[in-house]
């Protein structure tokens, strides 16, 4: 039985892709964050990379209460900087580079003066050498190494503008010998601890001996917060296969990554990343500027809706917005933006069937394993029966996991006791999850009562279809796959 219109609407209220915004200045009290939630954001991020601990414990104080009220599961994610390398405080808070100007950049903070740019990276005269790019302010500036002189590494301003203190540099020409897991992301890494952060986000990842010494970190601190692998510079291109393998997901960071390789290079590494990601049955998000010119306008250029339109279509799990919801003007009005385009876009797959592009799974060469099986089992009957929802109980999130990636058409709800499995699952494309007390004895029949008056809508004669792969939450002689009527 094909869906019909109805049922199309019907399945189209439940949005599939996740939404991640950075929360700021914009967006820091609790009415804001209400108003973000109630729009739809899964998971806030944190970056590491401005303010203060101070600050962020109050947002993430704001955040609790928040959602606690709102009966919401909205994850946290910290970003950690790593090697990320930043001009430090100018003198007098900017310089303006004109074209041909001959600039200084001084390692370490000691040296800046009027017309001196201090490096907080104070091995970058080390690294550097004659004619390699600086690229400066996420590649506005750019720069060309002329000579080195002692700690000075002076260059000649190829394409100028206004500089403020702390800007980001990026060297894509450099072999960068900088720690990568510096004593700032260890502390960094202290503060995601101290405040049950969800995810853990590391910049700048070149292989897998970055993300092994922050599980290492972790680990002694008895500690097991999942690990997202930023993938924003070539290294990292190149190690793809052991970063993931060591990751909990990746992201596309699209900024740095445009910076450190030609940009035109991104698009096609983003679908490559999309595909592998899946291939490997891990979460993947595409950051950075989605919706950059909500920054100061309310309205994006048809471009950004056409960008964040051709992530929904290739199924990735979440999006980020980053300054958008952080400093810009319309942070509500861009995670509405946002929303809006991945239901029309998730609204047309449901009417065409195509959550899941079979080329697409044909060419990632799904891997077999039992797991992969079931689901691609389960994905196939949601295509022919009407369903209201499958239903997942589940403890730790795998199944919920497995089912998710292979996109079914319908709405999945993971139930499960543990609310960290069920904040965690918000980074999973499709899946709602629910908290469910442990103490409570469930049989099939009172549980679709349950999620159905909280989160469904119920139609009568709809069929749920309960997928217990893995677990023992509901009576262990229930068979693994049940189907029931409302
Ligand atoms: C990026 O570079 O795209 C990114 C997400 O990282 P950050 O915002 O920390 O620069």
């Amino acid at each position: 039985m094909k869906n019909t219109n109805n049922n199309n609407k019907r399945l189209a209220h439940w949005r599939r892709t996740k939404i991640i915004a950075t929360l700021g200045p914009s967006s820091d009290s609790p009415e804001i964050i209400t108003k973000l939630v109630n729009a739809g954001v899964n998971i806030f991020r944190l970056n590491m990379s401005h303010g203060s601990n101070d600050d962020r414990l109050i947002l993430v104080d704001n955040i609790k209460k928040v959602t606690k009220r709102l009966n919401k599961q909205v994850a946290v994610l910290v970003d950690l900087c790593g090697p990320k390398i930043r001009i430090g405080k100018l003198v007098n808070g900017k310089i303006n580079l004109k074209e041909k100007d001959v600039v200084t950049i001084t390692c370490g903070m000691a040296g800046a003066t009027n017309d001196k740019i201090p490096s907080q990276y104070k091995g970058l005269y080390k690294d550097v050498k004659k004619g390699d790019r600086i690229f400066l302010d996420d590649g506005k500036l750019e720069l060309v190494v002329r000579s080195i002189n002692k700690k000075d590494v002076i260059c000649k301003v190829k394409y100028g503008g206004e500089l403020s203190d702390n800007k980001g540099m990026n060297l894509p020409d450099t072999e960068i010998t900088a720690a990568s897991y510096t004593e700032k992301d260890r502390k960094d890494t202290e503060f995601a601890i101290s405040i049950n952060a969800d995810f853990i986000a590391l910049s700048f990842v070149k292989d897998k001996k970055d993300i092994l010494k922050l599980k290492k970190y972790l680990r002694s601190r008895n500690n097991e917060i999942p690990v997202v692998a930023k993938i924003e510079r070539k290294e990292a291109i190149n190690n793809i296969e052991e970063i993931i393998n060591e990751s909990y997901g990746l992201m596309v960071a699209r900024g740095d990554l445009g910076i450190e390789l030609p940009a035109q290079e991104v698009p096609l590494i983003q679908r490559d990343l999309i595909r592998l990601s899946r291939k490997h049955n891990r979460p993947v998000i595409v950051a950075t500027q989605m919706l950059e010119s909500m920054i100061s306008n309310s309205q994006p250029t048809r471009a950004e809706v056409g960008d964040v339109a051709n992530a929904a279509l290739s199924s990735v799990d979440a999006v980020m917005l980053s300054a958008e919801t952080a400093s810009g003007k319309f942070p509500l009005k861009s995670v509405e933006m946002m929303d809006s385009i991945l239901r029309e876009i998730e609204a047309y797959q449901i009417k065409h069937n195509c959550f899941s592009d079979s080329n697409d799974l044909k060419e990632v060469d799904r891997m077999t394993s039992e797991r992969e099986a079931f689901s691609y089992a389960v994905t196939s009957l949601t295509q022919s029966l009407e369903l209201e929802a499958i239903i997942v109980p589940t403890r730790s999130g795998t199944t919920a996991v497995a089912l998710a990636s292979d996109r079914p058409v319908s709405p999945l709800v993971a139930v499960c006791p543990d609310n960290n499995i069920c904040r965690r699952l918000m980074l999973h494309w499709g899946v709602m999850s629910f908290n469910l007390e442990e103490s409570m004895t469930h049989s099939w029949k009172q549980m679709s009562k349950d999620i159905t008056k909280k989160c469904l809508r119920g139609d009568k004669g709809k069929r749920i279809l309960f997928v217990s792969g893995f677990n023992d939450i509901v009576e262990l002689n229930e068979p693994v796959i049940k189907l029931v009527s409302l």
